[in-house]
């Protein structure tokens, strides 16, 4: 048995799991994944991922956000809304937010003023964040930037940066800025060099792992349902990556997470 996994980032109250949630919550505790992340979109989602935290204490916590594709739903009655919920104790993250040039039909100035308050909001209610990005880097770098200036103290991370999809140079910046980088499916991929240089050249301690369930599936389920029995797949290239057993994987990334969402 491996050490415990954690998957820092599911949707598991996703409709496409409504007929076998229960076996597919058994076959990850079975595949020693032990924790798990859920994270709601939008205001809309925020009380299925809530029940779901309560009905599992021990394994789940909710992240509860607003996705850059509902960016327009950002008005002055969604932060005290988002602050009230996210002085619950089970939950654990601001999330997902963020910016997404690829697949959101918000326009990029609604997304961007979104993010900048969201990220402030973050900031001061000492949560931390769970940030989306799709072909928008160099934005989020400037907005992350903007908003945190510097490592935090007395903490290792602000947030994750998840399905971390950037360049190298982007690895490096996020996580010398104190943000964790969120592993998916996609570092499997045969192709997907450059994305495993990034993990290499950012480290062990700045990485977590996280399957996006039901999206992303890695390499040897490519085209079907993901879930999170299949993250020990991705702790794999991972630890081929950073030339470290799979064991050795498990333990740092599963303690960086529960670091970055102040679980123990
Ligand atoms: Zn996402
Ligand atoms: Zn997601």
């Amino acid at each position: 048995m491996h050490a415990p996994f954690f998957d820092t980032h599911a949707h598991l109250t996703d409709p496409r799991f409504d007929a076998d949630r229960g076996a597919v919550l058994e076959r990850c505790a079975q595949a020693g994944v032990t924790r798990v992340i859920e994270v709601a979109d939008s205001p809309q989602d925020w009380p299925r991922a809530l029940a779901l935290a309560r009905s599992r204490p021990a394994a789940v916590r909710a992240a509860l956000g607003l996705h850059p594709c509902h960016a327009g739903l950002c008005d002055e009655t969604l932060l005290p809304r988002l602050r009230r919920h996210a002085a619950l104790p089970e939950v654990a993250a601001i999330g997902e937010i963020g910016l997404d040039y690829a697949r959101s039909a918000v326009p990029r100035a609604v997304q961007i003023d979104a993010l900048r308050r969201l990220l402030g909001a973050c900031r001061q209610w000492n949560k931390p964040a769970v940030i989306h990005c799709r072909d928008a880097y160099p934005d989020l770098r400037r907005l992350v930037a903007e908003a945190f200036g510097a490592p935090p103290s007395g903490r290792r991370f602000w947030g994750v940066v998840h399905c971390f999809s950037g360049t190298p140079d982007d690895a490096v910046f996020f996580a010398g800025l104190g943000f964790a980088l969120g592993a998916d499916g996609p570092l499997t991929y045969p192709r997907n060099d450059a994305l495993r240089e990034a993990f290499r050249r950012a480290g062990p301690r700045a990485a977590v792992l996280e399957t996006d369930s039901p999206y992303l599936p890695p390499q040897s389920c490519r085209g079907r349902r993901n879930e999170p029995a299949n993250l020990p797949e991705i702790a794999a290239s991972l630890a081929s990556t950073w030339a470290m057993t799979v064991e050795e994987t498990a333990d740092i990334t599963t303690r960086n997470g529960l670091e970055l969402f102040g679980l123990s």
